[in-house]
């Protein structure tokens, strides 16, 4: 067996699952999911399991884990780097200031938080919002993973380089990747600045907004 899809499924395991109804599918990884089961209910699996995760230390200072929301089959995922602080007292992703100027994005791509889903790489907040650590990402890649295997949208933005190193596993740097369409499992990605770097540099909005254009006409929205 393939030593990545081994390290998946122990980690799955680990997370409670005790068994997977995988179909063979004609197109291969993306559609190898799910049962009769709705793409909610595996959601709302999985952020239970989430939930009570203790792999590693910033389960000791978090207020709430902060999953995912929005729609569980939308064509559209936008991830990010971690929770800050309101976040973190919400259990909701962006939705402080740098979350604001996020929705004021998807507005302007003529959609709304619940056409699209949106989560996070790492589903707890780091102390202070530090950068997360190599053994933090590490331990939280199976959740994105597996929400993206249960959702399987049509595009993924991923939003600032700790979600785009992390998603690819490779350490892109963002002022090159972006822009540019990428491939995780034969789904598009779109690497764009994260958006607390636009409140910091709002002259960059002009790049996402030619980012998010090449996302509109790949949806055909
Ligand atoms: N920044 C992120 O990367 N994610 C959030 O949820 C909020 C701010």
């Amino acid at each position: 067996m393939d030593e990545r899809l081994a390290n998946e499924l122990a980690l799955l395991r680990d997370f409670g699952f005790t068994h997977l109804d995988v179909r063979a599918q004609e197109t291969g990884d993306r559609e190898q999911v799910v049962d009769a089961t709705s793409q909610a209910e595996l959601l709302d699996e999985m952020a239970k399991v989430a939930g009570a995760c203790q792999k590693c230390k910033l389960a000791r200072t978090r207020t709430n884990v902060v999953y995912g929301v929005g729609n569980p089959s939308a064509d559209l995922m936008f991830i990010g780097e971690a929770p800050g602080r309101d976040e973190d007292l919400k259990g909701e992703p962006f939705v402080g200031r740098a979350g604001q100027l996020l929705t004021d994005i998807i507005k302007a791509m003529k959609l709304t938080r619940d056409d699209v889903y949106i989560a996070n790489v790492i589903k707890c907040r780091p102390p202070e919002n530090r950068n997360p650590e190599p053994d933090e990402l590490e331990e939280c890649r199976p959740f994105i993973r597996r929400q993206i295997e249960i959702i399987k949208p049509k595009v993924i933005v991923t939003l600032g380089r700790f979600a785009l190193q992390s998603l690819m596993e490779r350490g892109y740097a963002i002022s090159g990747a972006r822009g540019q369409w990428l491939d995780f499992n034969g789904i598009k990605v779109m690497p764009t600045y994260h958006p607390a770097y636009l409140l910091r540099n709002p002259a960059a909005k002009k790049d996402v907004w030619a980012d998010m254009k090449k996302v509109m006409a790949e949806l055909g929205t």
